[in-house]
């Protein structure tokens, strides 16, 4: 099949798909109380895409009530860990079943390029889910050594009902991350998806329930951040919040855990990350193209985004001109057309938001290498060119703050001390990334770097089994592997006297 047929498919299949838009409680969707919608606009075209429903405090109160009722009804907390499991890799079967439609519903809500939503962003969803069904049966709890009278049992217990707020940039992914372990570990779940995302999550639900998972255990209630989401952080019902969103958002939350009832609080937030290039390191034209991946897939909106390139002044120019080769190859292009690999940015004001940074940039003195413009007007959609920044110094605005777009900020440095300086010196510490032919190097930099996720000699390997967070104002505690059981279970300590 052709290119061009290849992507007028996915335009009738977009033609033809039903947008599911409302909220979906205690097992069945239903518009919000108040009636009240908000709009979601295609950002590859700036057309009207759904009008879905705006959850307020009244529709978040049901939510969280359907989910306690199911909790304590025992219907999914009480079951074996086995017969969860069970439930769990059905879930995640219906998903890889579903690939195409959910890819489609990703891809129209948040502009990525359908190529990514197939390979990437439906898959490690399914991935995730299966993970954690397999896991939740071969967990054991523990038997302290307190001696011969006495007894004392260590067990985790699921924390009861769980708020999920989520960002847009993985839609899906970002919310397999809460909703694996969440439910695995036999809690109730509210999931807030973002506003300018909600359409996967919606479907999602559907997807739960014909897997078995029962009524009330998983709610998506889609709402602006206000009053939505800052209804479920204040709720008094609701007994821990797992954020993924901005730092200035995380901030809120706590602040809500604070005002209301202590819940426990989990959050990932934002990062501007590092990329450390070592004139040593061999294989120049690699650590190149995974340098431009690093800020340029998904349009640059990655947390872990390796937005700083701090790069060794001997060998600037010549990684900047490898640099400025892959992201010419890089043209941003229709979403629905399997050949694009740059999509479109989220929404208008996103995209605004980082024209801004591009002029910033400009006005504190860096020079724009390559890229820098909106392209594609004409279509009605939100693209913005893959953007190399030279001449960047620490100081300056796009060096310090998350664009969340496709910007990459170049700063030289001249000796290893320097690059470990300039890299910490910032409010985020998410991931970051060292590539050097010295082993010595690589685990001096590596341990110095004040991040959750280091890199060495690649940037973004990936695997559910590791754990993924941030270090400073990029967040509390961990998403993925078996650490995430921590954020979504109590630890309680039983004595028993055997005297
Ligand atoms: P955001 O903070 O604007 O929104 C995130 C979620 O919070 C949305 O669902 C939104 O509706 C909700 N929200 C907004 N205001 C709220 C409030 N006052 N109370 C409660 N909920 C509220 O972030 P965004 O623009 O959706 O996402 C981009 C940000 O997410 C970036 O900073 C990015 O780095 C971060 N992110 C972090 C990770 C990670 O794992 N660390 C992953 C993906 C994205």
């Amino acid at each position: 099949m052709s290119a061009e047929t290849n992507s007028i498919s996915w335009h009738d299949r977009a033609q033809a798909l039903t947008l599911r838009t409302q909220a979906f409680i205690g097992g069945r969707y239903v518009d919000s109380i108040s009636g009240a919608t908000f709009a979601r606009v295609n950002p590859a075209t700036g057309q009207p895409l759904a009008q879905v429903a705006a959850a307020d405090t009244r529709d978040i109160d049901s939510a969280v009530a359907a989910a306690r009722a199911a909790f304590e009804s025992g219907s999914w907390s009480k079951q074996s860990p086995s017969a969860r499991k069970k439930v769990l890799q059905k879930f995640a079967e219906l998903i890889d079943a579903n690939l195409e439609e959910l890819a489609l519903l990703e891809t129209l809500d948040t502009g990525k390029p359908i190529r990514d939503s197939l390979a990437v962003d439906v898959p490690a969803t399914a991935r995730c889910i299966q993970w954690y069904a397999e896991a939740i049966d071969k967990i054991y709890d523990e038997v302290a050594p307190t001696g011969h009278d006495t007894l004392a049992l260590i067990t985790r217990e699921p924390l009861g009902v769980i708020g999920a707020i989520v960002p847009w940039n993985f839609p899906l992914i970002m919310a397999a991350w809460k909703i694996g372990p969440i439910l695995a570990a036999g809690n109730s779940l509210v999931l807030k998806p973002s506003e300018k995302s909600p359409l996967s999550a919606i479907r999602l639900a559907e997807l739960a329930i014909e897997a078995g998972i029962p009524d009330g255990v998983f709610n998506v209630v889609p709402g602006l951040g206000l009053p939505a989401g800052k209804a479920l952080a204040l709720h008094m019902d609701v007994d821990g919040i797992a954020f993924t969103g901005s730092t200035a958002t995380g901030r809120s939350i706590m602040q809500y855990a604070g005002q209301s009832n202590l819940k426990r609080v989990s959050l990932e937030c934002g990062g501007k990350s590092p990329n450390i290039v070592l004139a040593d390191y061999g294989d120049l034209d690699r650590a190149a193209t995974a340098a431009a991946f690093a800020i340029f897939f998904n349009q640059g909106e990655m947390c872990s985004a390796g937005s700083r390139l701090l790069v060794q002044a001997e060998i600037k120019d010549a990684f900047l001109d490898k640099v400025q080769n892959v992201a010419r190859t890089l043209v941003p292009g229709d979403p629905l057309d399997p050949q694009t690999r740059l999509g479109a940015i989220v929404d208008e004001g996103q995209m605004k938001r980082v024209l801004s940074y591009i002029d910033s940039g400009k006005r504190e003195g860096a020079a724009v290498r390559f890229g820098g413009k909106r392209v594609r007007e004409e279509s009605g959609g939100f693209y913005v060119e893959p953007t190399v920044f030279d001449g960047v110094t620490p100081r300056m605005q796009i060096a310090r703050e998350e664009i969340f777009g496709p910007v990459l900020s170049t700063i030289t440095f001249k000796t290893v001390d320097e690059a470990i300086k300039i890299a910490n010196d910032v409010v985020y510490g998410l991931a970051a990334a060292v590539w050097t032919s010295s082993l010595t190097t690589a685990h001096r930099v590596s341990r110095a770097l004040r991040a959750g996720v280091v890199y060495v000699n690649c940037y973004d390997a990936d695997d559910i089994t590791v754990p993924f967070g941030g270090f400073k104002q990029s967040g509390i505690g961990r998403d993925k592997s078996l650490h995430a059981f921590d954020k979504y279970t109590e630890l309680k300590t039983t004595w028993i006297d055997l005297t």
